[in-house]
């Protein structure tokens, strides 16, 4: 049976020195995400909130990788017979990305737009058939040097993992909705 861990690393806020309060929406949607995959069947799922601030130490990041939070992410991963999955979850004020979309799922690194993993695909296609309004965009563009080191390393340990980036001040409708589309397509994918 399919496992997933969601992953919520700016959970404990940046200071401010965004000029907002980064990822403020990111805890709530990770709840709905846990909630609806265990009622949809997916019995092993865990969020793991980080309790360090960004400003301190963004978890997200290749220097974060010997932290706690990081290791236990990994042990979780190579301690789990079966497929596992690694959601990590962000949130983002409505103007931050030009697609314009809900929500927003970074996937490779290599900023192809041609490279799409199949699973991210299948799912943007799976949660837009269902009405709802998602993108999927390269993780990082050849000028970013910092990637999505969960999702990176998630993956280099063979569990599937992708990033999504909520926009805040969606209905609960909304984030409902998305949080059961993704939890059917983890299902389907057991
Ligand atoms: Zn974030």
């Amino acid at each position: 049976m399919t496992g997933v861990t969601i992953t919520v690393p700016h959970a404990a806020g940046c200071g401010g020195s965004f000029g907002h309060p980064c990822d403020y929406a990111s805890i709530d949607f990770a709840d709905r995400l846990e909630d609806s995959l265990k009622r949809i069947g997916v019995r092993d799922v865990q969020t793991a909130q980080a309790t360090t601030p960004r400003t301190e130490l963004d978890m997200n990041r290749k220097r974060a990788r010997k932290a706690k939070y990081r290791r236990d992410i990994i042990s979780w991963i190579r301690s789990n017979k079966n497929r596992t999955w690694v959601v990590d979850v962000h949130s983002f004020p409505g103007d931050s990305f030009r697609t314009g979309s809900d929500f927003v799922i970074l996937d490779t690194r290599d900023g192809n737009y041609d490279t799409h993993t199949p699973y991210v695909r299948g799912l943007t296609e799976y949660a837009r058939e269902r009405g709802l309004s998602v993108s999927d965009i390269p993780g990082a563009d050849s000028w970013q040097k910092e990637t999505n080191d969960i999702m990176d390393t998630s993956r280099g340990e063979g569990a599937y993992s992708f990033l999504i980036e909520v926009k805040e001040d969606l209905k609960e409708k909304t984030l409902d909705s998305m949080a059961k589309a993704i939890s059917e397509y983890i299902y389907s994918m057991k």
